[in-house]
């Protein structure tokens, strides 16, 4: 590679040091095209893409149906705004509410909005359905979570970067332990409107809970009249091996999931893959029972609902149906995780394996604030594949879900050869 290619990159990213909020720690890596499973950088080197921007990339980049879809809808409309109606939206919001088994759809654009939204109806069901005290209510939230970057949202969080400085908080969210049913059970009461969970912990390092905890939240929160809220922004949309972490919604016509029958969430929220990574779509999902409690001026936003998100959205999610991606992501996550486990045994660096379809995570054995998880990604790049830490010593994987089991195994290859070149050397 050459120095002029090399000069690229720096040109890039001294361009983002002099202009930009360092509101991010990237790695030194300056993309500039994705197909597929795949990304180059500006020098021109190929890389696996392990993180799919977060899970919004579950399709693959640049994938061809979607891409045709945003071009053919591009050239006809764009945004009309909710003042009138778009000849997009209805059929988009049918085909959401039919492909989850929901009865009502409200778009956003990011997944921060979308959970935004869900707080709202939550609370204002509580004030008129359940019979909550004016300006009483609560909203349930877990340790560790993620859920966004408003102020409302870090009010519910307990990470000390993200709330630091930012208060006054909104007030309204009990905060209980992940996975801790007796706890649950303890907060319950009158005031609460809605219990707010990720079916597993992504951005916390991708924490699976017991079997049987949604499904004993969700028969406490009915038991309580409480709506279950689940956050599927990341879980969501095939990348844990079913179409729904929290899937148990088996009326989906298409048996897109492979998992057993769990609960229902009340309100379902989705953002991310909803377009394949194309533009910011989100959606809150739920029964007429519940969204009815939204009335013209009670909410709303410019784009939400647009007709060129509408378009992308359902093309995203054919490819889910059409590729069979809960399926697909499924299989190769077994696949990950028992070949990812025997590189462990051989490996002092990995103390554990971790995830569901291919939301995986493994931890390495060294402190929190160690720089050993960011000192293997960056030599996982200089091998050929792009992954990020999470929380100091714990590496996501979470590659597009288009990926064959070939390619799968040439990760692994990497990923081994990489954590060896970590090891003591004999
Ligand atoms: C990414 C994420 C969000 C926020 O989505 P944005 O589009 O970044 O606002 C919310 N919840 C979960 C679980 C997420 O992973």
């Amino acid at each position: 590679m050459s120095v002029m290619d090399r000069q690229l990159s720096a040109e890039a990213m001294a361009l983002e040091a002099r202009y930009g909020a360092s509101n991010y720690h990237p790695l030194p890596v300056v993309l500039s095209r994705g197909e597929g499973v795949y990304l180059w950088d500006v020098e021109g080197n190929r890389y696996y893409d392990f993180l799919s921007a977060y899970s919004a990339v579950n399709q693959g980049h640049c994938h061809p149906h979607i891409i045709d879809a945003l071009k053919e809808q591009a050239e006809k409309l764009t945004l009309t705004s909710r003042a009138f109606y778009n000849d997009r939206l209805g059929a988009f919001e049918k085909f959401l509410a039919d492909f989850f088994g929901y009865e009502k759809v409200l778009p956003m654009n990011t997944g921060a909005e979308a959970v935004e939204t869900a707080i709202k109806l939550a609370r204002k069901w509580g004030y008129e359905k359940k019979g909550i005290p004016e300006n009483q209510a609560k909203i349930v939230v877990c340790q560790n979570n993620f859920h966004g970057r408003t102020i409302t949202i870090i009010s519910a969080s307990n990470d000390a970067v993200a709330t630091g400085n930012f208060g006054p908080f909104t007030p309204g969210m009990v905060s209980i332990p992940y996975n801790d049913i007796d706890a649950l059970r303890r907060v319950m009461g009158p005031e609460v409107a809605a219990f707010l969970v990720e079916p597993v912990q992504g951005e916390a390092g991708v924490f699976v809970p017991d079997a049987d905890f949604l499904k004993k939240a969700s028969a406490l929160c009915k038991e309580h009249n409480v709506l279950l809220i689940a956050d599927e922004v990341q879980t969501g949309i095939a990348r844990t091996g079913r179409l729904l972490a929290s899937c148990g919604n088996c009326a989906c016509p298409e048996k897109l999931c492979s998992g057993t029958p769990d609960v229902k969430p009340d309100v379902l929220i989705l953002g991310k893959a909803l377009s394949g990574g194309v533009l910011p779509v989100s959606a809150v999902l739920s029964s007429s029972e519940v969204m009815e409690v939204i009335r013209p001026g009670n909410h709303g936003s410019t784009f939400g609902g647009n007709p060129l998100a509408c378009a992308v959205a359902v093309a995203a999610l054919e490819v889910v149906r059409d590729e069979k991606l809960s399926e697909r992501s499924d299989e190769l996550g077994q696949l990950f995780r028992d070949k990812m486990t025997e590189i462990m045994q051989e490996s002092e660096w990995v103390s554990s394996v971790r995830g569901r379809g291919l939301l995986n995570a493994i931890v390495i054995n060294d402190s929190e604030d160690s720089s050993t998880a960011w000192e293997i990604c960056l030599a996982l790049k200089e091998n050929g594949l792009l992954a990020k830490p999470t929380h100091g010593n714990i590496i996501r994987f979470a590659p597009p879900l288009v990926m064959t089991e070939e390619q799968l195994l040439d990760c692994l290859a990497i990923i081994r050869k990489t954590l060896r070149e970590f090891e003591p050397q004999p």
